[in-house]
Parts: structure tokens; sequence; C-alpha cells
């Protein structure tokens, strides 16, 4: 009763499986499926509190506090974006900040105050779970595939399982290794499927979209929150299909 229900209510999805031969979807999971972002934006907002609490100036604890979000987010960009730890990347925040005056307990207390930070899973969004319990009823295997830690990664596999109320298997590619076509092609050999027939969808050109389709992937949902456009002079095979979408709801509207 529920499959065809909710089989019923993607009839445009199903077709475009179906269409292209597609037996397995892929997704990337930070970003993708889960808020990622404004899971850090609130940690690092909490840190900055903090950090302004203990600061002795008569600027406003909420500017301090977005100063050192725009801080660490500043640094983020100059890494290109890869994944840092946290502790890594409040440090190296809270240097540029207080410079030679910063005080060590205040790093002892950041560190405190990260503790849980990867023991819990960021938000999933709305329309997480209906999207991967409508593409299991269409028969499709799924597969997770994440640049962070094992642990962490468990966490978040094990919350969207429970969500959706069935297994997901996943491949975690520690940030201190590249998330690459070597790497897609590891998650798809996970659950013994053909990376040609699979329909890749992630947040990331780079470390989702360009390394999938080196990896042999036809068919690619690219979620481009920011809508910069495939970036120019990138050259895609044209036996490759990427179709962009502006958030994770939009894949049961793919036809
Ligand atoms: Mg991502």
């Amino acid at each position: 009763m529920y499959t065809e229900f909710e089989k019923d209510s993607a009839p445009s999805l199903e077709n475009f499986l179906k269409e292209r031969d597609i037996d397995t979807v892929a997704f990337d999971i930070d970003n993708t499926l889960l808020a990622t972002h404004e899971y850090y934006r609130q940690a690092l907002y909490e840190i900055g509190m903090d950090v302004a609490e203990r600061n002795t100036t008569s600027r406003r604890a909420e500017d301090i506090a977005t100063e050192f979000i725009q801080i660490v987010l500043d640094e983020y960009k100059r890494g290109n974006y890869r994944p840092i730890l946290m502790e890594e990347q409040c440090e190296s925040a809270l240097r540029r900040h207080f410079g030679d005056s910063l005080d060590p307990n205040l790093l002892q207390i950041v560190n405190d105050l990260l503790e849980d930070f990867y023991t819990t899973s960021p938000q999933r969004y709305e329309a997480t779970p209906h999207v991967l319990q409508v593409i299991k009823s269409l028969g499709a295997e799924i597969v997770l595939h994440s640049h962070a830690q094992e642990e962490w990664t468990r966490i978040k596999a094990e919350d969207l399982s429970f969500a959706v109320g069935f297994t997901l298997p996943y491949l975690a590619t520690d940030i201190t290794e590249e998330k690459d076509s070597s790497s897609w092609l590891r998650a798809l050999q996970l659950i013994d499927r053909d990376i040609s027939k699979t329909l890749v969808i992630g947040d990331s050109f780079t470390s989702d979209i360009l390394p999938a389709i080196h990896a042999g992937c036809k068919h690619l949902v690219w979620i481009d929150y920011y809508g910069t456009g495939i970036p120019k002079g990138v050259e895609i095979p044209s036996d490759v299909e990427i179709v962009v979408v502006k958030n994770i709801q939009e894949i049961l509207k793919l036809k």
C-alpha cells in the first residue's frame, strides 16, 4: 500500500530513471541530504558568543560572533572548501581574531564546547526522508558517500536510516583523503552496482560531480545552491547529462 502510494506520487521520477536505465542512486550526504552548513554556522555562532563574552571591548557580542563565523568561513574558502576538523578551524580563526594575545584557556573552552559536535547529526532537510523513500519504492538501490570521518558519517547514516525505515549503506571518505573518482567507485562497489547505471546527486561540483563523471557516471544531479552555474572551461562529455537543481526536494520533479 505504502509503496504504491509513494510510487504514484512521483511518476515523472519513475520515468526519468526507467528511460535512462538507472538502477542506483548515490548521494553525497553533507549539504545534499543534511543541512550541514547550517549546523556549522550554528555551532560557530555559539562559540563566537562565548568568545565575545570574554572580550573586554564594548562591541556587541552578536557582532563579534558574526565576525567569528566570517573569519572561519573565509578560512574555509581559502582552503577551497576542503573539509577541516572543526577544532582546527576554530583554532585558526581564534588566532586570526586575537593574534598573539590569544588566551590558551579560551582554546580549551572552545574545544570543550566542540566535544559534542561530531557526535550529533546535522538536521535533515525536510524533503530528505521522502525523497529517499520514493527512490527506494521505485526499486532503485541507494548508497551514501560522505567526505567526513567514519564515526560521524555512521551517526548521520544511522539517523537517516531511522528516519526512512530502512538501512542506508554508506562510504565515508576521511577528510585526510580525497573524495575522488576512485572513492565514488568504492561507494558503488559497496553495493555491487555499476556507476554507469547510477544517478549521482551532490552539491559539490568538484568533489561530487566531476569525479563521478571521471569514474564513468553518465547521469548526475548537481544541487547548485548559489546559482553559480556549471563552471566555465569545464568540458562535459556529450554522453553525460547533468541536471541542475536548487535543492533536494526538486529530485522528485526530475523528468
Ligand atoms: Mg556535500
